[in-house]
C-alpha cells in the first residue's frame, strides 16, 4: 500500500533508450508520480507520459555543468518522500545494472521511507538484440559476462575487472561505459592471448533511431570506433555471437508498433 502522508519512491527502470521499451508497470508508476527525478540517458519522451503538474528534476551527468552528487541524489528522494510525495526515481536500462541504483535503495530504506523497485530492461541485453546480435546462441557463446569499462583508479569506480581472467572464460562479453577505456581492454584482452580476430561490435545510442553499430575484431575496433567517433552511451560485445549481426540485422530493423499499426488504419 502507498500511504500518501509518508510519501513513496518508486526506483523505475527506463529501458535501453526506446521510449516503448519501459515496462507496463514502470509506465503506470511514472504516471503516478507527482515528483520525477530522471537521469541523462532516460528517454526524453517518457517524462512526457507524467501528470503535466509533476515536479521533473534532471540530476545526471552532463559535461560543464554542475552534477550532483550520489548523496545528493539520496537526500532529494529522501526530502520529496518526507513532504508526503510520490516519487519517481526514473532511471536507464534497469536501476540495479550498474546505475548505483543499489546504493539509492539501501538510502532509503536507511531513512525508512517506503520504496518499490521497478525492474527495467537493461542496455547490456537489449541493445545488442535490436542491433542483431543475440548475446547467447547454442553454437557460439554459452555465458554472457557484464563488466563495466570504467574501473578503479583510486576514484569511486568499480573495483578493477580481471581483464586476462575474463579473456580465458571467453563466451559474451558486454562491457559498458567502456568507450574511453575501449584501446586499454582490448589490448589487455589481446595480450592476454584472446584470438585477435574475434567478432566485436560498438553499439551507440542503441534501441533509439539515433542508433549506430559498428562491427569489427578485437583487434581492429579500438581505432575504428576512434575513426568513427562513436561516443558515449554505447557498449561493446564482444565474442563469436557478433558474427550473427550481419544476418540478423535486417530482421530487427522493423518499424515501431506504433508506425505498424497507423499503416495498417491507413
Ligand atoms: N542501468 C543501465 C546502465 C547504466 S551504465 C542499464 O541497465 O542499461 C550506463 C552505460 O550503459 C553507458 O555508458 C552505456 O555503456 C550503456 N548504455 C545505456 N544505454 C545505452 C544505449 N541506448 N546504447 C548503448 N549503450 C547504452
Amino acid at each position: 500500500m502507498v500511504q500518501s502522508e509518508t510519501g513513496h519512491v518508486f526506483l523505475i527502470g527506463a529501458g535501453p533508450g526506446d521510449p516503448e521499451l519501459i515496462t507496463v508497470k514502470g509506465l503506470r508508476s511514472l504516471r503516478a508520480a507527482e515528483v520525477i527525478l530522471y537521469d541523462r540517458l532516460v528517454a526524453p519522451e517518457l517524462l512526457e507520459e507524467a501528470h503535466p503538474s509533476a515536479l521533473r528534476i534532471f540530476v545526471g551527468k552532463q559535461p560543464q555543468h554542475h552534477t550532483l552528487k550520489q548523496h545528493e541524489i539520496n537526500a532529494l528522494l529522501i526530502k520529496y518522500a518526507r513532504e508526503g510525495k510520490i516519487v519517481a526515481r526514473l532511471k536507464g536500462g534497469d536501476p540495479y545494472v550498474f546505475g548505483r541504483g543499489g546504493e539509492e535503495a539501501l538510502a532509503l530504506r536507511e531513512a525508512g521511507i517506503s520504496f518499490e523497485v521497478i525492474p527495467g530492461i537493461t542496455s547490456a541485453i537489449a541493445v545488442p538484440t535490436a542491433a542483431g546480435i543475440p548475446v547467447t546462441h547454442r553454437d557460439y557463446a554459452s555465458s554472457l559476462t557484464i563488466v563495466t569499462g570504467h574501473e578503479a583508479r583510486g576514484g569511486d569506480e568499480a573495483p578493477a575487472i580481471n581483464w586476462e581472467a575474463l579473456a580465458k572464460l571467453g563466451g559474451t562479453i558486454v562491457v559498458l561505459m567502456g568507450v574511453r577505456a575501449l584501446p586499454r581492454f582490448t589490448q589487455q584482452m589481446l595480450e592476454a592471448g584472446m584470438n585477435p580476430q574475434t567478432p566485436a561490435a560498438i553499439i551507440q545510442e542503441g534501441t533509439t533511431s539515433r542508433q549506430r553499430t559498428l562491427v569489427a575484431t578485437l583487434e581492429s575496433i579500438a581505432l575504428q570506433a576512434l575513426e568513427q567517433d562513436i561516443t558515449s552511451p554505447a557498449l561493446t560485445i564482444i565474442g563469436e555471437v557478433v558474427s550473427l549481426a550481419h544476418e540478423l540485422h535486417a530482421i530487427t530493423a522493423l518499424p515501431s508498433v506504433q508506425d505498424l499499426l497507423l499503416s495498417r488504419a491507413s
